[in-house]
């Protein structure tokens, strides 16, 4: 079982070496736990977490080793810092800044290739689902990425339906291992579900068949409730 908190633009370098040096302190169970802040809070967060089992991953990472991409970061520097791995396709990503089934999957070659380890996001919007476009939406997304990953390296998918993202609407255990089963039909590995998971609402989604852990957005950002999340799943 695997937790990952994606802290998305939250907690610059002082407050995430303390967020960082709490959660060590923390009681969570025997899961692996992976924490993803902001890249200026990178080497915070490997520093303090040194020495421990928990692993930090970044946000997003570009294709290429180095060039002329203002404001991107590469695999090798992540690499550096003492980075573990990565998220990539995150739907906000997707909905605000322009990626696409085509540059995520570039991310993840490139990634997988530097030995950085993927947590690859797909997931339907509201609009999709409500049209019956759901598995259309994912086996094109989950495609993409399998085309890119033929080793498959440390990948994990993570199925975050877009409509539950921050929303506090969960989706519910059935509808979450119906989609995890379905996207492992394509791909088969192991996929963490995000969106609006918190401490009540994780033992259940958690305890079905095809659901391998979670990627965990606003309830992540305290210790207590992401060490919490920890616990249920361990
Ligand atoms: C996320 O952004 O990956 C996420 C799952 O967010 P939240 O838990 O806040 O819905």
């Amino acid at each position: 079982m695997l937790i990952a908190g994606n802290w998305k633009m939250f907690k610059g370098p002082a407050e995430a070496g303390a967020y960082c040096r709490a959660l060590r302190e923390a009681e969570l169970g025997s899961c692996d736990v992976v924490v993803c802040p902001p890249f200026v809070s990178l080497a915070a967060a490997v520093a303090a977490l040194a020495g421990t089992e928990i692993a930090v991953a970044a946000q997003n990472v570009h294709w290429a080793l180095e060039g002329a991409f203002t404001g991107e970061v590469s695999a090798p520097m992540l690499r550096e810092l003492g980075v573990y791995g990565t998220i990539v396709g995150h739907s906000e990503r997707r909905q605000f800044f322009g990626e696409t089934d085509e540059t995520v999957a570039s991310r993840v070659r490139a990634a997988l290739e530097h030995d950085l380890g993927v947590i690859a996001c797909v997931g339907e919007t509201g609009a999709q689902r409500a049209a019956g476009e759901t598995e259309a939406v994912l086996a094109r997304q989950v495609e993409a990425i399998a085309a890119a990953s033929p080793g498959r390296g440390q990948l994990v998918l993570a199925y975050e339906p877009v409509w539950a993202i921050g929303s506090g609407k969960t989706a519910t255990p059935e509808l979450a291992q119906a989609a995890h089963a379905f996207i492992k039909t394509i791909l088969d590995v192991p996929v963490l579900y995000g969106g609006s998971l918190k401490p009540d609402n994780a033992t259940a989604l958690l305890a079905q068949p095809d659901v391998d852990g979670a990627l965990v957005g606003g309830a992540s950002l305290e210790v207590e409730s992401f060490a919490a999340i920890c616990r249920e799943a361990a």
